[in-house]
């Protein structure tokens, strides 16, 4: 923050799909990419007459949600109407839950990222199930309306006005992501507005007990989007509260392009949504017995296995945090060490640097981007058995991403076997001690210095595949002789 007299506090509400094959009330397909209202029904349509019918998968998903973020389930919850009025609502409400809420209470432990910090706690208000409304599309000469999405399951959780920043946001997302994707109950792609973001933001004096007056800024589908429109937010109130002005309570949209928050017209937004049960469902009640069940089928979570990774293979915090901020990375770092490997740290930071960048650069999915994990870890294997050197492992590696070929081929083919052979590296030091004779002397007069300088001849004449260990060792035997 710009002004540490002020502190800002922030509360998200983060909206995010859930994987179900069908919509939440109808049979229609609830998948992303289909051409425009091919996934459509008189339900979720809007036809006057028709009625909603709950799918269960989706229940089991938000419970889900729920268990992972230590909230209570409500042994019974409403469904209610939310009315407001937009081309894209064909029935005039949303079905959402509203004063019985589906999960209550919870929290979120963001990772420490330095040894022996104290993980913070984000609470949650609430879990609740709802639909999706359509899309609207604007174009030049026409506005259209897609009802793919219309009746799709989501559930939006609430945070309590926990976060203090900009960068804590940003933690709580990922850290909800990564939650969210370990459970099955999403795959969080953002770009297919599969999770988006309302923030609500006030600031206020340091040490202060009493809230400041808050904006709420709507609608942010990216993690970058939702750092910057606070940090942006956050400023502007500062300097309104030092102009001596007041703020405003106001909803803002984000303008990526512009970066800046702007009003939205009041005309955008309604405040009354005349909120009542819904009188065409039934109270969702939830036996212990499925709570149960459910419970029973959870998979590891990342904060544990965030825990194990500590404890039990000697990573860092940091090095836990990042493998565990993706499933499909922390998977990929778990074969490799089923391969044998001795060195944990090594595996983690081979995940960290080599994969991830290959991630990064060819912006495709993991599967893609890299070689099969157990090939990942066969190469790893050669370099601690001493036959292949940590970069002629990195040159293979990038090879196999692109050939898809095997480790030990790979390295076969690129001819990166390193020469243990004691032999041969006592024939090529030979040479080096020869050619050299100045330096020797120079050496053997007290200049130890001159002995990475060796090394690097010696590792020259070998075409850089001598085995640095079985280098050193031969070397300083030869010069100190
Ligand atoms: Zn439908």
């Amino acid at each position: 923050m710009s002004d540490s007299a002020y502190e800002a506090i922030i509360g998200l509400e983060v909206h995010t799909h859930l994987m179900t094959r069908s919509k939440l009330f109808c049979g229609c397909s609830a998948g992303f990419g289909a051409g425009p209202n091919e996934n459509v029904c008189p339900v979720c349509m809007g036809m006057p007459g028709v009625l909603p019918v709950l799918n269960r998968h989706a229940v089991e998903l938000a419970i889900r949600a729920g268990l992972a973020a230590h909230c209570e389930i409500a042994p019974e919850s409403i469904f209610a109407r939310k009315s407001y009025f937009y081309p894209d609502l064909p029935k005039g409400y949303q079905i959402s839950q509203y004063e019985l809420p589906l999960c209550k209470g919870g929290y979120i432990e963001l990772p420490a990222h330095s040894e022996g910090a104290e993980p913070r706690r984000i609470r949650l208000t609430r879990i609740h199930m709802e639909e999706d409304a359509g899309k609207n599309i604007h174009e030049s000469d026409a506005s259209l309306v897609d009802f793919n999405r219309s009746g799709v399951p989501l559930v939006e959780i609430v945070s309590e006005p926990d976060i203090r920043s900009a960068d804590e946001a940003g933690a709580y997302l990922r850290e909800l992501r990564s939650i969210l994707r370990y459970i099955e109950a999403t795959d969080g792609k953002m770009e297919e507005g599969g999770l988006r973001c309302d923030v609500n933001v006030s600031v206020r004096k340091r040490g202060a007990s009493e809230f400041g007056v808050k904006t709420e800024i709507k609608n942010l589908n990216s993690f970058r989007f939702v750092e910057k429109a606070i940090e942006h937010e956050v400023a502007r109130q500062i300097e309104i509260l030092e102009s001596g002005g007041r703020v405003a309570q106001e909803t803002h949209l984000w303008d990526p392009v512009r970066e800046v928050t702007r009003p939205m017209r009041s005309k955008e937004f309604a405040n009354d949504y005349r909120y009542f049960p819904e009188p065409d469902l039934p109270p969702l009640r939830v036996s212990p017995d499925m709570v149960e069940a459910i419970k029973a089928s959870m998979p590891e979570l990342p904060a544990d296995q965030r825990a194990r990774f500590v404890r039990d293979l000697g990573l860092t915090a940091y090095e836990a945090a990042v493998l565990t901020q993706d499933r499909d990375l922390a998977a990929y770092f778990e074969t490799m060490l089923a391969t044998g490997l001795k060195n944990h740290r090594t595996a983690a930071n081979w995940v960290m640097t080599e994969v991830l960048r290959a991630v990064n650069e060819t912006a495709r999915p993991l599967a893609d981007a890299a070689p099969l994990a157990i090939e990942s870890g066969q190469l790893l294997k050669l370099v601690e058995t001493g036959a292949i050197s940590l970069n002629a492992a990195k040159t293979a590696f990038a090879a196999m991403c692109k050939s898809g070929k095997g480790a030990g081929a790979t390295v076969a083919e690129l001819g990166l076997a390193q020469v243990s052979d004691e032999g041969a590296i006592a024939a090529a030091c030979d040479k080096v001690i020869a050619a050299e004779a100045a330096k020797v002397a120079e050496y053997r007069g007290g200049r130890d210095k001159l002995f990475g300088f060796f090394v690097g001849q010696v590792m020259k004449a070998m075409g850089g595949k001598g085995n640095p260990k079985v280098v050193n060792e031969i070397l300083k035997r030869k010069l100190n002789a």
